[in-house]
């Protein structure tokens, strides 16, 4: 029998509803959640991102806002508009879109970002809030994204092994703080490039999340059956028999994979929606702290 399908559409819609009820109760309250994405450079993966995150957050009833800079931008130059962001009172979110020019030191930016508006979750004390279990932090949109995933498909992971394939600073180790916590109660392995036999790990998993940046890294006889399988890659393949050429595929090798998990996040469609919807909960509960006077 296939693996029931986790449908990260529908799940991403109700995330989207609730944040939409709660930009209108803010405007109420005269508030208006401002989220302002800051893209530097051409990279046209990047540009779609971007323009899907702007009318999300217009959708959502905030304002959306985008600050496109030049390749050539210098770290002070960018340095310096995040410090007009972090002074201006309409911002509640500000995401800097990865990955940014070489001249520029990733790190240095994304601790310039105030902490109270750091919807992307990558300042280290958001990451620090998140490992020691402060919930008035930001947790990174994409692993938080996979457990309400988990939690609308009636997956309870307490005292469930779960491994983790993937230790980036955005999706790997963030989930794995998540899911660590107490609330959440999973037994947690982390895999990546130097684990050897990486199919030993994954046997043992009640749910696997992939997380690797490479297509069929996870097949089904590296699974238990019946585990609970969440696909995060997102990777363009050739594809001849497409009209473009191209299609999008995970981490996760769907045809061998569906037969022998319980439950499946298809690509696209699974976690890929629950990105945006993530970073848009961050931005109205920013506001929303803003609003009660007690920052991040
Ligand atoms: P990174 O490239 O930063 O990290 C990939 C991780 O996979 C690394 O830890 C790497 O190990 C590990 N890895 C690579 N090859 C293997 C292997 N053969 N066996 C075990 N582990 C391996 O990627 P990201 O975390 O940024 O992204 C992962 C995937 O998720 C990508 O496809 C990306 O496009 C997608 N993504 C999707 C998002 C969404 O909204 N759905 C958001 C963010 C990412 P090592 O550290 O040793 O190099």
């Amino acid at each position: 029998m296939p693996a029931e399908l986790i449908d990260g559409n529908a799940v991403s819609k109700k995330v989207r509803e609730d944040v939409r009820a709660r930009c209108a109760a803010l405007a109420v309250r005269g508030v208006v959640p401002g989220l302002t994405v800051v893209l530097v450079g051409e990279d046209p993966a990047s540009a779609v991102y971007v323009r899907n995150k702007e009318k999300g957050s217009r959708e959502a009833g905030m304002n959306g806002a985008t600050i496109r800079m030049p390749a050539t931008t210098t770290e002070a130059e960018l340095l310096a508009v995040v410090d007009q962001l972090n002074a201006d009172d309409a911002v509640h979110g500000i995401l800097v879109q990865m990955p940014l020019p070489k001249q520029i030191n990733a790190q240095k930016v994304i601790r310039r970002i105030d902490p109270a508006k750091d919807v992307d979750g990558f300042h280290p004390v958001n990451v620090g809030k998140v490992l020691i279990g402060e919930t008035d932090g930001f947790a990174p949109c994409t692993p938080a994204g996979v457990q309400v995933l988990l939690k609308e498909a009636g997956v309870d992971t307490t005292g469930k092994h779960v491994v983790i394939v993937g230790r980036s600073n955005i999706v790997g180790k963030p989930m794995a703080s998540l899911l660590v916590q107490p609330g959440a109660d999973a037994t947690v392995t982390i895999c990546h490039s130097r684990t050897p036999d990486l199919a030993w790990h994954t046997r043992r998993a009640d749910i696997v999340v992939a997380a690797v940046g490479r297509p069929g890294t996870i097949t089904g006889d590296m699974l238990k059956p019946g585990a609970v399988v969440m696909d995060v890659g997102i990777n363009r393949i050739q594809d001849p028999t497409t009209k473009s050429g191209t299609r999008l595929v995970g981490d996760v090798d769907f045809a061998s994979v569906s037969p022998v998990a319980s439950k499946i996040t298809p690509v696209p469609g699974g976690v890929g929606p629950m990105t945006i919807a993530m970073l848009l909960l961050n931005t109205v509960r920013a506001a929303e702290q803003r609003a009660a006077g007690q920052g991040a």
